[in-house]
C-alpha cells in the first residue's frame, strides 16, 4: 500500500476543508460557548461538549455550509447540480436539526434525509458534520487544560469521536489526538484505547514499508487498531488534521488487516 493510493482530489478537497475550518473558528464568539466541568460525568466517559452549553449562530451554520459546496464545486464540477438544492433545504429547522444529529452521529436520519430529498447518501451528514467541528474544536481548546485521560473505550473524552491517532512525544509518551475536535490526552504506551487491554501478548504493532516513523498497534481482544506517529524527529509538528490526512495510507493498511477503528466488544460464552 502506498500513500499515492488516496485520489489527489480528496487530498485537495480536505486541505481547502480545513483551512475554512480555521478561518469559520475565528468567526464564532467564544462566549457562546459555556462548558460545564461535571468531573463525575468526564470520568463515566460523557464527552464534554454533551456538557457544554453552545448557542449555535444558524445563519453562520448555514453560510458555512454555502461555502463547503462552493469548494466542493470548484474541485468537482459534477457535483454543482447536485449540490445546488441544498441552499432551499437548508431553512432555519433544518438546520438546527442537522447540527443536533451531527453531534450525536446520527447516521440513520442524514441517510432517511438524502433518501427523501433525491441526494447521494454522503452528502447531507458530510455538510453538516464539516460545519460542525469549528464548534466542537473551540470546546476542546476551552475543556483541554481539564482533560488528562480518556475512559477506555469511551472515545474522546471532548466530542466522543473513537480514538485512531496518537503521536510519540518525548522519553517515548503516547498522546492522543482528535481529528475531530483536536483535543489531546495521555495514554499509556501498551494500552488499547478501544478496550483497555494491557497485555502485551495481544497487543501488536504493524509496520509500512518505507514508512520509518510510524506504526499501527493493534489489539487482537478487541481487534481495534490506533495510528502511532512519531513526531519527534519532525521540524515543525503539522497541525492534528494534516497529520491524520497524510497518514490515512495506515488506516487502509490497518482495515486491510482486519482491524477497525471502533474495536468490538468481545462476546462472552
Ligand atoms: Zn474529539
Ligand atoms: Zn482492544
Amino acid at each position: 500500500m502506498i500513500k499515492s493510493v488516496v485520489s489527489k482530489e480528496y487530498q485537495e478537497l480536505q486541505k481547502g476543508i480545513i483551512k475554512l475550518q480555521e478561518q469559520w473558528k475565528l468567526q464564532i464568539d467564544p462566549e457562546t460557548i459555556r462548558p460545564n466541568f461535571d468531573k463525575a460525568a468526564m470520568q463515566a466517559g460523557v464527552p464534554a461538549a454533551a456538557l457544554a452549553a453552545i448557542d449555535f449562530d444558524i445563519s453562520l451554520f448555514v453560510q458555512w455550509i454555502d461555502e463547503i459546496n462552493t469548494t466542493l464545486v470548484t474541485l468537482i464540477p459534477d457535483l454543482e447540480a447536485k449540490l445546488s438544492c441544498i441552499a432551499s433545504l437548508l431553512n432555519e429547522e433544518t438546520a438546527i436539526r442537522w447540527i443536533d444529529e451531527a453531534f450525536s452521529f446520527n447516521e440513520v436520519y442524514f441517510t432517511s434525509f438524502a433518501e427523501e430529498h433525491g441526494l447521494e447518501e454522503w452528502i447531507p451528514q458530510f455538510l453538516a458534520e464539516t460545519a460542525l467541528r469549528p464548534y466542537l474544536q473551540l470546546t476542546a481548546e476551552k475543556v483541554q487544560p481539564m482533560i488528562n485521560h480518556a475512559a477506555p473505550g469511551a472515545g474522546c473524552p471532548v466530542c466522543g469521536e473513537p480514538a485512531r491517532l496518537a503521536t510519540l512525544e518525548e522519553e517515548g509518551k503516547k498522546a492522543i489526538h482528535c481529528p475531530r475536535c483536536h483535543a489531546n490526552w495521555h495514554a499509556k504506551r501498551l494500552e488499547c484505547s478501544h478496550c483497555g487491554n494491557e497485555d502485551h501478548k495481544t497487543i501488536q504493532f504493524l509496520t509500512v514499508e518505507g514508512d520509518a516513523t510510524s506504526q499501527i498497534q493493534v489489539c487482537e481482544e478487541c481487534k481495534g487498531y490506533i495510528k502511532i506517529i512519531d513526531t519527534r524527529q519532525y521540524i515543525s509538528k503539522p497541525s492534528v488534521a494534516l497529520l491524520d490526512l497524510n497518514s490515512i495510507h495506515l488506516d487502509f493498511v490497518a482495515q486491510d488487516n482486519g482491524y477497525n477503528s471502533l474495536g468490538e466488544k468481545k462476546l462472552t460464552n
